[in-house]
């Protein structure tokens, strides 16, 4: 016989390399299920790059003492039950699948306590098999942390940049989160230094200034703009809302042209087409937009790919879409005094 089954342990890693391919990964996956447990404060800590030490910690209702080892299961999730289900998805996730990778390809401690209970209950995952469950002091919420990534995949850790780049890959990555979330209060914490914190009060240019600073927050324009099912948008409903930074903050790359649609950070060549293409009377050339800019429109309009690491959307009409930012950028951008009076430094 030279068929056989694969053991639990090589399946999940096997799984892993969908959904953890590196630290900025990992911070996704432990936000958005922190974001699904209801949290309204999360903050993420790394050292080395997130590699040898990666945690986040939540607010959020917390995981029952009975279900910290099931929690690390493969396909073991309390988000959805049938296939109907599916249909309909409203959270994050619903695969299972983020923590038994994560425990897959790293050592994991997960401390976690409910409102109700006195205590918190802690529990270890390394190299497939779990802790007994201890009892622990904690607040109310989750937190997980995760060292040693890829300690037992050799093959995969030659594949992670230095730390530094992978630290900045996960500071990109809160920012996002914390930009989509502008209700939730993010801090991020890096080699024991603050770097950034948002206060959760709802206001996208709170968060703006949390961030970029005051100069972003002080030098950009609002848009706001809704469209109904007309000509221009079809059957459909899009709002477009967000921030311009004025023609003085440009940039000289792609970086700064951030798109959300439908709460989703997403990267999309027509979308920053029509934004350079509105700046392009205000900017020079090799110049990039600033701008954070989300797109809510009617599932109808887009299919928003829902694999866990792809940034794509497709757009059922691309003109159309690409009219309604162009016009809404351009409008807002010659209705602006987009004049400088702030006195001259020389
Ligand atoms: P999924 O998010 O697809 O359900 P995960 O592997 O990410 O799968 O998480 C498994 C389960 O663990 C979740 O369904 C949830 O019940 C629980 N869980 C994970 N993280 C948290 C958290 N931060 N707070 C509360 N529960 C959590
Ligand atoms: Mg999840």
């Amino acid at each position: 016989m030279k068929i056989h089954l694969l053991s639990q342990e090589c399946i999940n890693q096997i799984a892993a390399g969908e959904v953890v391919e590196r630290p900025s990964s990992i911070v996704k996956e432990l936000v958005e299920n922190a974001l699904d447990a209801k949290a309204t404060a999360i903050s993420i800590e790394i050292k080395g790059g997130g590699i040898s030490f990666l945690r986040v910690s939540d607010n959020g209702e917390g995981i029952f003492s009975e279900d910290l080892e099931r929690a690390f299961m493969p396909h073991a999730t309390s988000k959805i039950q049938n296939p109907k289900d599916l249909e309909e998805i409203l959270s994050f996730g619903f695969r299972g699948e983020a923590l038994a990778s994560i425990a897959s390809v790293a050592k994991v401690e997960c401390i976690s306590k409910r409102q109700e209970d006195f205590l918190a209950h802690r529990i270890l995952v390394e190299g497939g098999s779990f802790s007994p469950i201890e009892e622990v002091g904690g607040m109310d919420g989750t937190s997980i942390l995760v060292r040693d990534l890829f300690y037992n995949v050799p093959a995969r850790k030659k594949f992670l940049l230095s730390e530094s780049t992978e630290a900045s890959r996960v500071e990109e990555m809160v920012e996002k989160l914390a930009l989509a979330n502008p209700g939730i209060s993010f801090h991020f914490v890096k080699d024991g230094k603050s770097r950034f914190q948002t206060l959760g009060g709802g206001k996208l240019s709170d968060v703006v200034f949390g961030i970029y600073g005051k100069s972003f927050a002080k030098d950009s324009l609002e848009i706001r703009e809704s469209y109904y099912p007309s000509s221009l948008t079809g059957l459909a409903t899009l709002h477009i809302e967000g921030l311009l930074g004025k023609p003085s903050l440009t940039r000289s790359n792609r970086q700064y042209e951030i798109f959300f649609v439908n709460g989703r950070f997403v990267r999309d060549s027509l979308l920053s087409r029509a934004l350079e293409d509105a700046y392009k009377p205000f900017l020079m050339q090799h110049k990039f937009p600033f701008a954070i800019v989300f797109l809510h429109l009617s599932p109808s309009l887009v299919d928003v790919n829902v694999h866990p690491q792809k940034l794509e959307v497709r757009f059922q009409n691309r003109e159309k879409i690409y009219q309604a930012l162009f016009d809404c950028v351009s409008k807002t951008l010659s209705k602006a005094d987009l004049i400088d009076h702030s006195p001259l430094s020389l």
